[in-house]
């Protein structure tokens, strides 16, 4: 049995006839940009995640950039961010000159809150903290030290729709949360997306200000913004998915306790849930020092899998300039080599997952083999 790493079809499937007429109500509004859909989104978000305030922009990179921008955060200034994550979180501050000052991961791949404060200079003017594959990181320990040394606390929760710690929503603990809907996030869109969410009223009108242009009233510009907003037809779609994010989400997890009640195999490490945690798994992201050849094992079985992420961050082309050596981030370094995702989508039948995991159950790498 073929079993791809994603399918977005399942769900779309179920309720089709929901989203179709919604995107034809849209095509027919004659309203196609910052209308009612943008303000029920952005409302109905920001009560979901229990912020105050929630803007809607063209993606998560630009909500990343435009906040520590909108933080006064450039050049000469230093933010702590995982070297374990999606590029675009480091961009999101090298993009405003500023300098990544890079921790490794801990046992639940996310930034470890244990060697945050060692890197603490005079410089640090803020934390990004990524909810990698939809788990919050350490969130007491990160909090308490924004607060020690008086730094702003930025979410990238790009992965984390609906993930809580001790009960709380992610992306409700920082001065912005920032969050893509991009169509493969567990609140995915038809197309790009992103949002910003804040307690702060004066920081909400800021991104409002950016993401038009830098104004606040057309043609009148404060600043050089940028145009970058969610648009009525992705926000419309949003507004019927944010119902179904629960559910989605609540799919995620069976999916992911019957890999880890079933998926037994001496050379593969099923990844660790945080206590505390509502984990919405964005991805089930295992460890085995077998990888590439597990990797082309599974696709020999008909059973998707992809790297999140092959290249860490500081070892990138783009950021060659950092100079930074192989080596530097080597418990990072050492995932990038290590890590796999297995399929995992919004309606997984019963047959699909017992054949992933008897493929994942009967793989032997070929070392062993020789040996048995
Ligand atoms: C997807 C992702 C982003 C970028 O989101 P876009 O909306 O595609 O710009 C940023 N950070 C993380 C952790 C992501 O997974």
């Amino acid at each position: 049995m073929k079993v791809p790493a994603n399918n977005l079809l399942r769900h779309y499937n179920e309720h089709q006839e929901e989203y179709e007429a919604k995107a034809l109500e849209i095509l027919r509004s004659g309203n196609y940009v910052l209308g009612k859909e943008v303000d029920a989104f952005e409302r109905d978000f920001a009560r979901y995640i229990t912020t105050d305030y929630c803007v809607g922009l063209g993606n998560c990179l630009d909500a990343l950039w435009l906040s520590f921008r909108i933080l006064g955060i450039g050049l000469g200034d230093e933010v702590i961010v995982p070297g374990n994550t999606y590029i675009a979180s480091v961009m999101g501050i090298t993009i405003n000159d500023a300098t990544p000052v890079f921790v490794e991961p801990d046992a639940y791949h996310s930034i470890d809150a244990d060697k945050i404060e060692a890197k603490i200079t005079a410089k640090t003017k803020a934390i990004l903290v990524v909810h990698l594959y939809g788990q919050s990181c350490e969130m007491d320990k990160i909090v308490a030290l924004c607060d020690k040394y008086k730094l702003k606390l930025v979410e990238d929760c790009a992965q984390s729709h609906g993930g809580t710690y001790k009960g709380k929503q992610t992306g409700s603990f920082g001065d912005i949360g920032c969050f893509s809907f991009y169509p493969s996030k567990n609140l995915g869109a038809f197309g790009d997306g992103g949002a910003i969410t804040t307690n702060s009223e004066a920081l909400a009108k800021e991104f409002r200000m950016f993401r038009f242009y830098g104004s606040e009233k057309r043609y009148y510009n404060k600043v050089v913004g940028t145009n970058s907003r969610l648009d009525e037809l992705q926000a419309g779609l949003l507004n019927v998915k944010l119902n179904y994010l629960d559910a989605l989400n609540a799919d995620r997890q069976r999916v992911c306790d019957a890999y880890l009640k079933n998926i037994s195999n001496p050379v593969i490490t099923l990844p660790k849930v945080r206590r505390d945690t509502q984990n919405v798994w964005h991805q089930f992201v295992i460890t085995t020092p077998y990888r590439d050849e597990f990797m082309k094992y599974l696709e020999e079985q008909g059973i998707g899998s992809i790297i999140h992420y092959p290249i860490p961050p500081h070892l990138s082309e783009a950021y060659a300039y950092l100079n930074m050596a192989k080596g530097s981030l080597p418990i990072t370094e050492c995932l990038a080599d290590e890590i796999l995702s297995l399929p995992l989508f919004y309606g997984m039948t019963d047959p699909e997952l017992e054949a992933v995991i008897n493929a994942v159950n009967a793989f032997v790498p070929r070392v062993m083999e020789k040996r048995l």
